[in-house]
């Protein structure tokens, strides 16, 4: 299962059902497309509709924050509840580059998080330099729904904080290159239980793919590498990644 693809992005406008039905055939039966603005909601639900495999998330992303208005909060509170949405997301904190609009994104995220337990929705999270900071504003909401830490690169420690919250930690393209050392390290001595599976296509290419475009087919790259890493058999990783993902989108 693929847990964070943006299959509706104009990337894949030209060969997408193509794309869907290889990933198909070759086993990959789920995917999630996470929502990042309010103007690709429709998008993302629509496509959705049209297709069993895909599920979808809605939500305001930190990386757009000049894209995001008060109204937009207030549509989310509605659109989640239309269903067949599987999570609020995909929300969190950005502070890759400085803490200019630090208070504004931790606005936001906190207010979707309460849409996410309104509406008991789980919740698709992307954090950069926000770890601590993203705990403790599940702390202080007293979360509970679980949801994905994707693209993980935190450490042992905060996993663990993560699973008290019901977190799975997304793992991708990233750990198909041996130079990245430290995060091949901790995806290694993760529990099993935690991790789920992700592409985040278009972007995240793993090295089967470097500068090129990353497609949901990746996933068998980034489970290939996870099966180096780990101790525990292909077919036992394959099966609980999937119960993972599976259990935290309560598709099962
Ligand atoms: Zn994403």
């Amino acid at each position: 299962m693929d847990t964070h693809c943006h299959f509706d992005f104009s990337d894949f406008d030209s060969d997408r059902d193509q794309l869907l039905s290889d990933a198909k055939q070759k086993g990959l039966l789920h995917l999630v497309i996470p929502g990042v603005k309010r103007e690709n909601w429709r998008r993302v639900r629509e496509l959705a509709i049209a297709h069993e495999e895909l599920h979808f998330a809605l939500g305001l992303h930190p990386m757009f924050m000049d894209a995001h208005t008060e109204q937009h909060l207030r549509d989310l509170e509605i659109e989640v509840t239309k269903g067949p949405v599987v999570a609020v997301g995909e929300i969190g904190l950005d502070f890759q580059f400085g803490r200019d609009n630090q208070h504004e994104q931790e606005r936001l995220f906190n207010s979707q998080i309460q849409i996410a337990m309104n509406a008991n929705l789980p919740v698709i999270i992307h954090c950069r330099k926000a770890h601590e900071d993203i705990l403790k504003i599940l702390s202080d909401n007293n979360y509970h729904n679980g949801g994905v830490i994707h693209a993980y690169n935190g450490d042992l420690n905060q996993a663990k904080r993560y699973a008290a919250h019901g977190f799975k930690l997304g793992v991708g393209g990233a750990i198909t290159y041996e130079r990245a050392t430290k995060i091949r390290k901790m995806v290694s001595e993760l529990s099993l239980e935690q991790i789920v599976l992700e592409t985040d296509a278009p972007d995240m290419s793993p090295v089967t793919c470097q500068g090129k475009r990353n497609t949901p087919v990746h996933i068998f790259d980034n489970f290939s590498s996870l099966v180096e890493l780990r101790e525990e058999s292909a077919e036992q990783i394959a099966q609980q990644t999937t119960t993972n993902a599976l259990e935290v989108f309560r598709l099962s």
